[in-house]
Parts: C-alpha cells; structure tokens; sequence
C-alpha cells in the first residue's frame, strides 16, 4: 500500500519533469543565436560497413531501441543539434532548480547524497568521469533505480581545449561506454571539464547525442570553503531555473555531503521542486 502510493509519486514527478525539459529546451534554443536549424552532424570518421538508413530511427523510436546493435560507429540521433554554448539554466514552471554533483562517483561520499536525496524524494544529475565510474558501477546502478540523470563528465577530467580531437572523442565515447554498462542507457547530457567547452566538444557531444549541461550557480566547494558557506551560496543563488554545480568527488566532499543535507530541506520548505531536465526528441 504504502510502495503504491511511493510509486504513484515517483510517476507524477517523473510527469512533472518532462514538461520542464520541453520547456528548458525551448529556453535554450532561444538563446543559441538561431543559427542551428537541422545543421547535420558530420558522420564519425571510420569503417561504416552499414547503409546510413539503417542507422536512422525515427524520433519516436529513440528511446525504445538504445544504440547498441551498431558496430564501430555510433551515429547520432538526428535530433541532437550541434549547440554553440551550453544550457546555463532550465526553465519550467514555478519555482524548479535542478542540482548537479560532478566527478564522481566516490564511495566515500556520494552513498551520502544518495541518502539524503532518497529520504526527500528528490532526483538530481551526477556528471561521472568514467574512472570513477568503471570502479563503482553499482552507484551507477543505484543511480538508475532511485531515478538520477546520469551525465558525463569525460573520463580523466581533462581541459579538453587542449586536447586533439581524437582525444577528447575518447574521453567522451569511453565514458558513454562505461554510463551504459552500469547505468543501463548512454548518457544525454555531457559536461567539460571546468566549463571549457570548445566547437569541437559540442560537435562530438552532438555526435554522441549528448546535450551540453553547464550551470547557474558554482558553490565552489572544492576548495571546501565550510558546509555554511556552501549552504549560504545556494540559497543565496536559488530562483527559479537555477542549476547549482557540486561535488561529490575529487577531494574530500564532507562539506558539500553536510550541506546538501541542510540547504535541501531549506529549499523544499521555500516551494522549490527539486527536479531533473528532460530532452525533448521531437
Ligand atoms: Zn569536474
């Protein structure tokens, strides 16, 4: 009785979400400069033994049918435009922010935001790097059943503004790998490293279906600054459509695990609904 009505809960938030991802992505083709309309992706250089048409599904199939019967070549679902900056923020209706925590999963800390997400019913986005995530798959299985977004953060956390092409294509399509393995469907989102974003990392993103994920509010709390400071820089940022950037890795996280567990609460008691952003493939 009580799992039913847990679940009927978990259903209407997952209904809630999706309307705010129809509208996060109208925000954000509003303010990419209109300059991407059906701009197609290049397809990825290598052996393409197969007819394109055989890579091409139709939108309504994309969810259904995951990327894994093909070989060598990953086309990108067409829908995913190649973008010439990231999402800053998400825009829904009435008071939604979106919380993301990169560079993980660490076993030393993320269970604990796990927890404290769990006990308020909240979803949010974790950016994994793929060696953190190829040794701590069952965080991104847990991920998966309490109904996070899982997005990739590449997999050494490099600048990729330094990197040659093929490099940061590995970075990514590695991570991809390891996200669908643990977490049961390749990742939408992508982040760079330290927001530095080049064309090159939107192309490949595109390529790799991924859309681009910055934020609105850095909480710098890898220079673990103390949990009130950390507490003070979300509330004092919280409006409508924020996405606010942690950690839960790379260091030690303490703080960032601590505050989360007072500025949630705070949150939800000032009406913000806690949700994650939705793509859109239509
Ligand atoms: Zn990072």
């Amino acid at each position: 009785m009580k799992k039913d009505q847990l679940l009927t809960r978990r259903r209407a938030l997952i209904a809630g979400a999706a309307a705010l991802g129809a509208a996060g992505a109208a925000g954000v083709l509003a303010s990419g400069g209109g300059d991407e309309t059906a701009r197609p992706v290049a397809p990825a250089p290598g052996p393409d033994p197969a007819p394109q048409e055989s890579h091409v599904l139709p939108p309504s199939d994309y969810r259904l049918q995951p990327l894994t019967g093909y070989e060598q070549v990953r086309p990108a679902p067409r829908m995913t435009r190649v973008r010439h900056q990231p999402f800053l923020r998400v825009r829904g209706r009435g008071r939604t922010m979106v919380l993301t925590f990169d560079d993980g999963p660490d076993p030393r800390y993320t269970p604990h935001i796990l927890d404290t997400l769990a006990e308020y019913d909240v979803r949010a986005m974790f950016f994994v790097c793929g060696e953190m995530a190829v040794d701590n798959q069952d965080l991104l299985a847990r991920m998966a059943d309490d109904g996070h977004i899982v997005g990739n953060h590449t997999w050494t956390h490099p600048l990729l503004t330094r990197l040659k092409r093929s490099q940061i294509r590995s970075e990514m399509e590695r991570t991809s790998d390891v996200i669908e393995d643990a977490y049961g469907e390749r990742p939408l989102w992508f982040r760079a490293p330290y927001g530095a974003w080049n064309r090159a990392t939107f192309q490949l993103g595109a390529q790799m279906g991924m859309e681009p994920l910055a934020w609105t509010v850095d909480t710098l709390d890898w220079t673990t600054p103390g949990t009130r400071t950390i507490v003070d820089r979300v509330e004092d940022g919280a409006a409508p459509g924020v996405v606010v950037l942690s950690h839960d890795a790379g260091g030690n996280r303490s703080q960032s695990v601590r505050a989360l567990r007072r500025y949630l609460p705070h949150l939800l008691e000032s009406g913000y609904h806690i949700t994650v952003p939705r793509r859109r493939h239509a």
